[in-house]
């Protein structure tokens, strides 16, 4: 953890249709949620992308590109880089329930030599729900 600068946000491609990601951003920005993890004083660069669709093959193929060229063009390796999934994708929700297809986007992940953490912003409303039966964990 000590090593990483660099979060790549994986969210959700059909929830995106929607959602501006306003809530993700702000969780970042004070460092809640699943963002609590990193140090407010340290300086981090964040990235947000979709997983592309359903399935969500296309997070090898974005993740590759992006180690790739940040290797490249800043010697970030991928041992700094750290993926969050978006909490649309790992937790039932408002939207729907997680994403049908997280354990392959997990191996996706692990096949572009990256680790990951789940969760982003986590909802009041969505976790009283989640108590309350109503939201599956
Ligand atoms: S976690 Fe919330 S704010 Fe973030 S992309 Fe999903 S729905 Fe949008
Ligand atoms: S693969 Fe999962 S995260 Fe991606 S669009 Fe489909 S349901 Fe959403």
């Amino acid at each position: 953890m000590e090593n990483i600068k660099y979060i790549v946000v994986v969210q959700c491609h059909i929830v995106k249709e929607r959602c501006s990601g306003y809530f993700c951003e702000k969780s970042f920005h004070e460092r809640d949620g699943g963002f609590s993890v990193y140090p407010k004083e340290k300086p981090f660069r964040i990235n947000y992308m979709t997983c592309g669709g359903c399935c969500g093959k296309a997070v090898l193929r974005k993740l590759s590109n992006l180690t790739r060229k940040i290797y490249k063009h800043e010697k970030v390796s991928k041992d700094e880089i750290m993926v969050q999934l978006s909490s649309c994708m790992t937790q039932d929700n408002y939207h729907s329930p997680k994403c049908v297809h997280l354990d392959y986007i997990k191996e996706l992940i692990k096949r572009a030599g990256l680790v990951h953490l789940e969760g982003t912003r986590i909802s009041r409303k969505a976790e009283e729900r989640r108590l309350l039966g109503e939201y599956r964990r």
